[in-house]
């Protein structure tokens, strides 16, 4: 047992912010230094019980006030964007008008997410498609079958030139298919990964070497959940606490690869592990409880899905995507992960990217 008892001012709390520590930095703004060491600058927008909402370099960002250690009030070239918001009437030409201010002032994001209000209200707004790069494309014709093919009356062949120039007016008048510009197929490297946090526990009174060795086994995990999620997500501060039977990742045991009732298990809002939990099952567990990810089994415990870890077959080493997976389309894990976390993507890569590290938190009663 040791005495010490460290003593954290900060709440560390199960959401997470979006960390801003890796981006360039904006001009000056309200400046936001959160537990996980994460930094935000930008104009706030509004603010509420929970959350304080940031409009920053990278569009609009919430941050939960248990999150923030230090808030510093400065100017920001956002705050008059958010002045000028207040007025904005919520017409197709209203947004417009303001993504071009943001375009010129470089608010980006800003401008971004003004263009693609004015799609909603009018979807036809060329100006607005123009300034998100969304071209017409228009379709390789098919033939239509008219009545006229239908029936048993010889069809008579026009001449081909005709035809054409009939075609390529129909172009010009109404493109069906209209798409997004497709990037470059090259795998992207990604953006910021989303931190999370999370508490642990034990229920015995554990030494300091114990602890601390925990830690290590989910720091490892955090580095098999950011390979698996392509550099997206990972454990940005785990607390891990003794003589505490309820925590969101409990061992059950001091030297345990397993628990009583296999390798883990989840429910009732906390994942349960052995003491030397395995990384994949760590990132197993973790996409259960913090993402809600389903186990990918067959009725007799099979792997339905045998390249995803969420299948539980141990020569995996990867979370399907909508190519890999194996079942009901649409329900692979990258899917499911964006449906929940709008900015993951399936075809980002985390090769030559490091997990940032996990601050490990011990409180040793
Ligand atoms: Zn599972
Ligand atoms: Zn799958």
């Amino acid at each position: 047992m040791s005495g010490k008892k460290a003593f954290y001012a900060a709440a560390v709390t199960a959401a997470f912010v979006f960390c801003m520590t890796l981006g360039p930095p904006p001009a000056t703004g309200d400046v936001f230094i959160l537990s996980d060491g994460g930094r935000i600058e930008g104009a706030v927008e509004s603010q509420n019980r929970r959350n304080v909402m940031v409009q920053t370099k990278y569009g609009l960002v919430t941050v939960r006030r248990g999150d923030i250690e230090e808030w510093d009030e400065k100017s920001s070239p956002y705050d008059e964007y958010v002045k000028k918001k207040k007025d904005l009437k919520n017409t197709a030409n209203g947004h417009f008008e303001m993504g071009e201010w943001c375009r010129e002032k470089e608010f980006d994001a800003q401008a971004k997410a003004h263009f693609k209000e004015v799609l909603k209200l009018n979807p036809k707004h060329e100006k607005a498609r123009e300034r998100l790069g969304i071209k017409k494309i228009t379709p390789k014709t098919t033939p239509k079958t008219t009545p006229e093919k239908k029936s048993m009356k010889p069809v008579v062949k026009k001449d081909d030139k005709v035809e054409d120039k009939k075609e390529e007016k129909a172009k010009k008048k109404k493109p069906i298919v209209e798409r997004i510009k497709k990037k470059k197929k090259k795998k992207s490297k990604g953006g910021i990964p989303i931190p999370f946090t999370i508490t642990a526990s034990c229920a015995w009174d554990a030494d300091n070497a114990w602890l601390h060795r925990f830690g290590k086994h989910i720091k490892a995990g955090s580095e098999y959940l950011f390979m698996v999620t392509r550099g997206q997500m990972y454990v940005s501060v785990v607390t891990i606490s003794d003589q505490t039977p309820r925590s969101e990742c409990i061992a059950e045991n001091k030297d345990g690869i397993k628990t009583g009732r296999g390798y883990a298990w989840t429910g009732a809002g906390a994942m349960h592990v052995g003491g030397k939990v395995l990384s994949y099952t760590f990132a197993h567990e973790f996409l259960h409880l913090k993402c809600g990810i389903p186990d990918e089994y067959t009725r007799d415990s099979k792997p339905a899905c045998p390249i995803c870890i969420m299948s539980a077959d141990p020569k995996a080493h990867a979370l399907c995507d909508s190519k890999t997976h194996k079942g009901e389309p649409g329900r692979d894990c990258f899917s499911l992960l964006r449906k929940r976390f709008p900015r993951i993507r399936e075809d980002y890569d985390a090769e030559g990217k490091e997990c940032p590290e996990t601050k490990v938190v011990i409180r040793d009663k």
